[in-house]
């Protein structure tokens, strides 16, 4: 029999899909505070992760570096940075799933191997970590982490006694390891960039001035003053030092597949990856919602923020004006001080409140771009209603999430998936909307316009994935990365 829905006894911000990782590095031929730029760099992918960063960092082949739990600005201080000397660097802001907040866990890792010592930053999610790690305990390896990285250092710090070129230990590793990941590593004086051979996760190149820069997201380009050179291609090993880079396509060539939920909501809009606007997706799916879920109404709202550009693009097409009807409270971070039972009831009130000058007696559209346990959406449909909204129909920018993911974002079990365990009808009832429609799978895949067709994982709305996902995964999965 199916579990009842219960909306009264979660914080608001449990329904919220959180992120991935976010990597950056910089082989710094220039002038620039190394560090300084990092750092900067971070800053623009904190929207990836909000609850760890850190920076590693080489002087002359010598690696340091500094991590802790908090947001960039939290983590590092002036005194700090000006600490961290050296011409090549790496960080990495980090969200982990379960339990996972401790200083260890954070990255970049930084270890000693045959060739000397390594820093690496990791975003993405190994499916076959619990394996390789359990292989590699009875072979009398000892791990300090929960985390895979922590494997794929290993596996580096093991394949480094066998061969001598780094381009040939990280082959080597590539060869075992099975997931998504792009990551970043500080090799002495090379900076190497690494995306899997599904390309399910994002990485590109930069450059500033005769610097070489790399991270998840073009938008840390833009706030360093580094202009976008290119996606790192699926599978690619590009090497960076002494000004010049030189690129290994690897042999594990897979389809490309790429994570379309980055499109849907992960990536900041200002970001363009594997060609395609992140914007101009969101648009896209707020007009195909549109033509494909029309209803009569009076306004246009988005969820703030992640909802907000596919209802400009749901305005657009249907010609229903956009409006403001929800006020976010910008300076709710994620670790606020849980509410009393009785405050906890009003949670939602904490992020959001309703505009009731501009609700009142009005025919309301509200988009979203996800509905994953449907807290968050029964709470804003009352917070509308209370204030005044005669209609509320809720219009969702993405298909139902049937399916956990199993590649770095935390989308949990099917269990706690309310489109897993009730049909649309029943969802509707349950947040209260007067009518309730998502966006179907095929016109999500039009939504990156410019992207190469065919190049998206959708398997948390289809259950089909890029690679054969382990039975026990879910069960006993190392702790999730991120
Ligand atoms: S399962 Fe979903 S969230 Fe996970 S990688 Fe695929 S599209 Fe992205």
């Amino acid at each position: 029999m199916k579990k009842p829905l219960d909306f009264g006894s979660t914080v608001n911000h449990e329904d919220e899909i959180h992120e991935a990782c976010g990597v950056f590095g910089i082989s710094n031929m220039d002038d620039f505070d190394t560090a300084q730029i990092t750092y900067f760099g971070l800053y623009a992918l904190q929207h990836r992760g909000q609850e760890s960063c850190g920076i590693a960092i080489s002087k002359n082949g010598e690696i340091t570096g500094h991590k802790g739990i908090g947001l960039v600005p939290e983590v590092f201080s002036e005194k700090i940075l000006d600490r961290l000397e050296g011409n090549v660097a790496i960080g990495h802001t980090r969200y982990s799933t379960t339990g996972g907040s401790s200083v260890e866990n954070c990255q970049p890792l930084i270890f000693t191997y045959k060739g000397g010592k390594m820093a690496l930053a990791h975003n993405g999610n190994l499916i076959n970590a619990s394996k390789i790690r359990y292989e590699l305990e009875d072979k009398g390896a000892i791990f300090q982490t929960s985390t895979d990285s922590e494997v794929i250092a290993n596996l580096i710090s093991r394949n480094g006694l066998k061969c001598s070129d780094l381009v040939e230990v990280l082959t080597k590793t590539m060869e075992v390891i099975e997931g998504a990941y792009a990551l970043v590593i500080l090799a002495k004086n090379t900076l190497v960039g690494i995306r899997d051979p599904w390309g399910m996760r994002p990485l590109c190149l930069g450059k500033i001035g005769n610097s070489y820069v790399l991270a998840s997201e073009n938008c840390a380009f833009d706030v360093i003053g580094a202009e976008f050179i290119r996606d790192i291609d699926p599978g690619e090993i590009v090497l960076i030092e002494g000004g010049s880079i030189t690129s290994i396509k690897s042999k594990f060539n897979k389809p490309h597949r790429f994570c379309i939920f980055e499109h849907i909501y992960f990536a900041r809009p200002d970001s363009s990856i594997d060609g395609a606007s992140i914007y101009r997706s969101r648009l896209e799916a707020g007009k195909l919602l549109a033509i494909e879920s029309p209803v009569e109404a009076d306004m246009v709202v988005g969820v703030p923020d992640s909802g907000i550009t596919a209802a400009i693009g749901y305005s657009r097409q249907s010609g229903i004006p956009y409006g403001e009807a929800l006020i976010k409270n910008r300076y709710v971070g994620r670790t606020f001080i849980q509410p009393t039972q009785q405050l906890r009831e009003r949670s939602v009130g904490i992020k959001l409140n309703a505009l009731r000058e501009e609700i009142e007696g009005k025919r309301i559209i509200i988009i979203d771009d996800s509905i994953v346990r449907g807290t968050t959406s029964y709470k804003i449909i009352q917070m509308l209603k209370n204030a005044g909204a005669k209609e509320v129909h809720m219009r969702i920018s993405s298909p139902p999430v049937l399916n956990p993911c199993y590649f770095g974002i935390d989308i949990s079990s099917k269990e706690h998936l309310i489109a897993a365990n009730y049909s649309i009808e029943e969802i509707r009832k349950s947040i209260n909307a007067d009518t309730l429609a998502f966006l179907s799978v095929e016109s999500l895949l039009k939504t990156p316009i410019g992207a190469p067709v065919n190049c998206f994982c959708t398997g948390c709305f289809t259950g089909e994935y890029p690679m054969k996902v382990p039975m026990h995964l879910g069960k006993d999965i190392l702790e999730k990365n991120c």
